[in-house]
């Protein structure tokens, strides 16, 4: 409650006022009312007047400040003093909404966000959206935060003021990288009242769990109410961004099914065109002379049509085997092997192409090796890993390693070829994924993803070491027990 001069000037300063703005009496009597700034005069003074006439001026809804500078929503209510002597006198009555303002634009917001936030599919609009919501409103700056491994986040979508941080190196990040961290390895909210106030959330939807949203502000300092909107608006937008990640992952499965496709269909008839080829020149040759074609061209001729044969049949057994996989039908029938021995079988059988290629295959076996497996999985799995480093090792040394504990078996395939960039790495093992053209080499990308399958499906795991132009080594460890 105050009381003032026609002029503004303020006449009485009540405890609550001094409260609400942190001006004391002593501060604001004689002067003019702190907030009629002279922007805002011709207002006031309207209002003043209106008031001082008996004319019951309506109610003015203000954004102030305070004495710190933190923002104060009011409504200003003014009436006037009756002046027996001296003169004309209003009082002012101010009820703070600051509250009450802030609820309304939360719940605004929150309705704005449950529109915007659905209305894209890509995961990069959606994370946009989302920081937009929050500038200005609510927060100085918004961003979005990911991390790929612990420790290592990055901004992803970001909106206001701070919005460039994050690609300057020369600006220390507020919240830093360890706070972020932090919060999404805790999975709990952390605020920081202290200017400049900052909050963070964690953000998660099915098949992504480390990002974070993160709001700043200079001004009034960030409370436990802006937490809660943050978290709900995290919640809002988990569904929505769920969807964006089902619709990605849904278009990349339908684009590798249909490169897979593309390639199979090739792959199958490459061989068969070959075939064919080889059956017409042979047929040409018997039937002009039968007894001129010499046995070594015969010879050649039928190991090539051997050979296209085993290449159809490799691809459509590993098509086979994808079908038994999906279907939950890869069954496996576990007996004692020793895979030393069938280490020796499988590379005896690559001898012929290996020397071919001027490809040396050497083995290092230990004197033990046994254990209770699949043998034909294990041998599909030693020849899909051989095989591979045979036509990635651009006719490199080929290394096979086989170690042994009590409980496991080791083996290691190292080629000195082409080697694996690492940007592909990680989808290696998964289905039709490729990372060399169709071109340049044959295949369809079933291979790596059968013997993790198969390896896995025996309680094992497969890995891989590469870099690019030096060599790969990929290394399959085995329970002994387990078949
Ligand atoms: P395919 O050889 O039929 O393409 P795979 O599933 O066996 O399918 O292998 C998947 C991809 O992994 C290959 O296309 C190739 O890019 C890469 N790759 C596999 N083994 C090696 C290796 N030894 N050296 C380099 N790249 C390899």
């Amino acid at each position: 409650m105050h009381l003032l001069d026609l002029d503004g000037t303020v006449r009485l300063w009540s405890p609550a006022a001094e409260r609400l703005f942190g001006w004391s009496g002593e501060d604001v009597l004689g002067r003019r009312a702190p907030w009629a700034t002279d922007a805002r005069w011709a207002l006031f003074r309207r209002h003043l007047e209106q008031a001082s006439q008996g004319l019951e001026p309506p109610c003015l809804e203000l954004e102030l400040h305070r004495r710190d500078g933190t923002p104060l929503h009011v409504e200003l209510w003014a009436a006037s003093m009756p002046a027996s002597t001296g003169p004309a006198q209003c009082m002012g009555m101010l009820v703070d909404v600051t509250e009450r303002r802030r609820g309304e634009a939360h719940r605004r917001l929150l309705a704005e966000a449950s529109e915007v936030l659905g209305a894209s599919l890509e995961q990069d609009a959606t994370l946009e959206h989302l920081v937009r919501l929050a500038v200005p409103g609510c927060a100085d700056s918004c961003r979005v935060f990911l991390e790929d491994a612990p420790g290592e986040v990055r901004c992803v979508a970001s909106a206001g003021l701070d919005a460039r941080e994050p690609l300057d190196a020369d600006v220390p990040c507020i919240p830093d990288e360890a706070a972020v961290s932090r919060i999404i390895a805790s999975g709990r909210p952390a605020l920081h009242a202290e200017p400049p106030s900052w909050l963070g959330v964690p953000l998660a939807w099915p098949g992504r769990k480390g990002a974070a949203l993160v709001l700043t502000r200079a001004g009034r300092a960030l409370d436990a109410r802006d937490v809660a909107l943050a978290r709900e608006l995290a919640r809002r937008a988990s569904p929505a961004l769920e969807h964006a990640s089902q619709y990605h992952e849904a278009r990349q499965a339908l684009r590798l099914r249909e490169e897979f496709l593309a390639i199979a269909s090739h792959e199958l008839k490459s061989p068969i065109s070959a075939l064919q080829l080889q059956v017409q020149h042979l047929r040409t040759a018997l039937e002009r002379a039968l007894d001129d074609v010499p046995r070594e061209r015969l010879l050649r001729g039928l190991d090539l049509m051997g050979r296209q044969a085993k290449r159809q049949a490799k691809l459509i057994d590993a098509l086979l085997d994808v079908s038994r996989i999906h279907a939950g039908r890869l069954e496996l029938n576990p007996e004692p092997v020793d895979l030393g021995a069938l280490v020796r079988e499988v590379a005896e059988r690559f001898e012929p192409e290996g020397a071919g290629a001027g490809t040396p295959l050497t083995l290092s076996l230990p004197r033990e090796a046994h254990g209770h497996w699949d043998r034909l999985r294990l041998d599909q799995v030693l020849t899909n890993l051989v095989s591979n480093a045979m036509k990635y090792g651009r006719g490199g040394p080929v290394q096979v390693t086989l170690s042994s504990t009590e409980a496991h078996v080791r083996l290691d395939v190292r080629d000195a070829g082409i080697g694996i960039a690492s940007e592909h790495l990680p989808r290696l093992f998964h289905r039709f994924e490729r990372a060399v053209a169709g071109r340049d080499y044959h295949g369809v990308g079933l291979g790596l993803w059968i013997v993790r399958e198969v390896v896995e499906a025996m309680g094992g795991h497969v890995t891989v070491r590469s870099e690019l132009g030096v060599g790969s080594t990929f290394t399959v460890v085995l329970p002994r027990a387990r078949g």
